[in-house]
């Protein structure tokens, strides 16, 4: 992984994506995965949008906006650790939430490190009901097994597999963490 440069969005008080700095598109290009649709992710499209809009599950959009009032109440900065594996590699990330005046917010995503995922695994979004689903935390990544949640690695292991289709979700642990 080359890109460790932040990225860096600020939200206005109705968390509206009103300005993007650092190294966005590269940033996308690093993190995001085939399946997501890259092009409406650019620079100019997400301008003016809700981040809302980008968060697919009503945990991870709960836990989000948790954050963003603690941070708009307190205005204090709080950084919240998350991971944005890939299918081979562990990133480690820290989103970082500062307040700014009229209730607005600057986030920073940051790649604090990375490590080899061993066993490779790949994550495809739950889409056509076919294949069996299990559920992701969008924070720690981790995937549930009855009830226990797995690293990725420890996943593919556990389940002899090598792919999973995924719904998001936040773990219990995290949850209670943030
Ligand atoms: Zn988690």
């Amino acid at each position: 992984m080359s890109s460790k440069g932040s990225t860096i969005y600020e939200l206005d008080a109705d968390n509206q994506i009103c300005h993007i700095g650092g190294d966005w598109d590269q940033f996308l290009q690093a993190n995001i995965d085939q399946h997501q649709d890259y092009v409406n992710l650019r620079k100019r499209q997400v301008l003016g949008n809700k981040l809302e809009s980008y968060v697919h599950d009503a945990n991870t959009k709960m836990l989000l906006q948790t954050v963003f009032d603690y941070v708009r109440q307190t205005q204090k900065i709080k950084a919240l650790p998350y991971r944005c594996d890939s299918a081979d590699q562990k990133r480690f990330m820290s989103m970082q939430i500062e307040p700014l005046a009229d209730a607005g917010l600057r986030v920073s995503h940051t790649q604090l490190s990375s490590e080899p995922l061993d066993p490779p695994v790949e994550i495809h979004p739950a889409n056509d009901g076919n294949a069996e689903t299990v559920w992701r935390c969008s924070i720690c990544n981790r995937i549930e097994s009855e009830q226990v949640w797995l690293e990725p690695d420890e996943a593919a292991q556990f389940w002899c597999r090598h792919s999973f289709h995924v719904s998001y979700t936040v773990c219990p642990v995290c949850m209670n963490t943030i």
